[in-house]
């Protein structure tokens, strides 16, 4: 009989597990259902388009011939509003039912709206989606002034595009510097001047208590906790994500802020398997559960998940993911898990040369680079390695690394 795979979510961790099942299983059947109205495109450059650095087209990944050419069922506009797991269905939000054999959940995020009073007001935006950034890159041209919330690797997406537009913009943290989390205050000062130097100014110690509308509904200010009020034509908040999982509710699919998988991409509940943002996954070189949004980490699991869909523990997802920016004149890279471990190493070697690595039980976990990005596959490797390092930190920092120096490997 022929096996039917049903794959919810056209991200990259949907489209690339479909392409993945494809190979494997010549003959089954496949459908992709998306609730989004366009068929996989490059959310990383969504914020390229948003600058008015990019048109729409390049950044289209997939047109629905790709999913005829491989035989695939793409369901555009499609939402599903509930998974049977006993009787092996899902039913979307027009009642139609679909049977499955194997079922992936790719569904992502959404995200998260600041719990303040207008965070829904007209010019407040969030950034995921291709149509956010179509209201951003609209509102970016026509107004002077923006407030950006949410001092991580997508706030800054939204600080760049004000930058890019010309926007006069106030970059509003809680603490005191960028990535508080990843970096050190030294390191993220690299960050704060790139954004002087566009227009951005970093606010510290601030954050929004609530936003101003005018009487249309319309963003005019954000007010901090502090009482300071920072006028805006709109607003960027990109602060964290909801993950879209509450198909999953009364499941028994387990989940811990994120679905459990483990190095298989495979739920406690058989033939569900889940990959990309939403996953807690086992991660086999930290031996524990983490957790990563990237492009890349989410093609590669759902590229896993579907093998092991085909042929259950055939493929382990074994990873070290990177993101970088290129909004500024050096460039940054960020790998790993460079928020998680307990210890640390950093050197500053310029006004714009900057590196940090998270280490765990003397292993590299994570890390962040700015300016010279030589040393990252290195880096990249001893974490895949495992290999023990951290009583080695200044050969680690040399300016230029070299894992050579560093001495022997021990058995452990
Ligand atoms: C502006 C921006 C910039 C980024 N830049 C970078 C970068 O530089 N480098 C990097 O590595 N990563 C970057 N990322 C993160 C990266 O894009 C994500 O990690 C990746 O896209 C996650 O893919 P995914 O398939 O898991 O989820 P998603 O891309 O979120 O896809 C999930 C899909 O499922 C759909 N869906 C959800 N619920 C349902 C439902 N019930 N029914 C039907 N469909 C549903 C959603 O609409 C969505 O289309 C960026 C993200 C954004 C938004």
């Amino acid at each position: 009989m022929t096996e039917s795979y049903v794959i919810i979510g056209d991200g990259i961790a949907g489209s690339s597990a479909a392409e993945t099942l494809r190979e494997e299983a010549p003959d089954a059947d496949i459908t992709v259902i998306t609730d989004e109205g366009e068929a996989l495109y490059n959310r990383i450059l969504i914020k390229e388009f948003a600058k008015g650095k990019l048109p729409e087209a390049p950044i289209s990944i997939h047109d629905e011939s790709w999913y005829e050419e491989r035989d695939v069922e793409l369901r555009l506009n499609t939402h599903v509003k509930n998974i049977d797991l006993e009787g092996n269905t899902i039913e979307t939000h027009e009642e139609e039912v679909l049977d499955y054999d194997k079922l992936l959940v790719a569904t992502g995020g959404t995200p998260t709206q600041l719990p303040v009073d207008n965070s829904d007001a007209e010019g407040v935006h969030h950034f995921w989606t291709f149509q956010d950034a179509r209201r951003i890159k609209q509102s970016a041209e026509s107004g002077e002034q923006a407030v950006i919330v949410g001092a991580g690797l997508l706030g800054i997406d939204l600080a760049a595009i004000s930058g890019a537009q010309g926007i006069d913009a106030k970059y509003l943290m809680r603490g005191n510097a960028w990535w508080r989390y990843a970096l050190s205050e030294e390191g993220a000062e690299i960050m704060h001047d790139a954004m002087r130097d566009v227009g951005v100014e970093p606010v510290f110690g601030s954050g929004v208590d609530h936003f101003e509308t005018d009487d249309d509904g319309h963003v005019t200010a954000a007010v901090d906790p502090n009482g300071d009020r920072f006028e805006c034509d709109w607003a960027g908040v990109a602060i964290g994500l909801n993950f879209n999982t509450e198909i999953l509710q009364g499941t028994g699919v387990k989940q811990d802020n994120g679905v459990l998988v483990d190095q298989h991409m495979q739920t406690n509940v058989d033939d569900v398997y889940a990959a990309g943002d939403l996953t807690r996954f086992y991660d086999t070189i930290l031996g524990e559960y983490a957790q990563n949004g990237s492009w890349g980490s989410a093609k590669e699991q759902g590229s896993i998940a579907a093998k092991n869909m085909v042929d259950p523990e055939s493929a382990e997802f074994r990873w070290v993911s990177s993101y970088s920016i290129t909004h500024f004149d050096f460039p940054f890279l960020s790998f790993g898990h460079p928020t998680l471990g307990d210890d640390e190493v950093e050197k500053k070697y310029s006004d714009t040369e900057y590196r940090r690595l998270a280490l765990k039980d003397g292993k590299i976990v994570g890390g962040v680079l700015i300016g010279d990005l030589a040393p990252q596959s290195a880096y990249k490797r001893l974490m895949k390695e495992e290999r023990v390092v951290g009583d080695q930190k200044d050969v680690l920092m040399q300016k230029k690394f070299d894992p050579d120096d560093l001495a022997p490997a021990q058995e452990q």
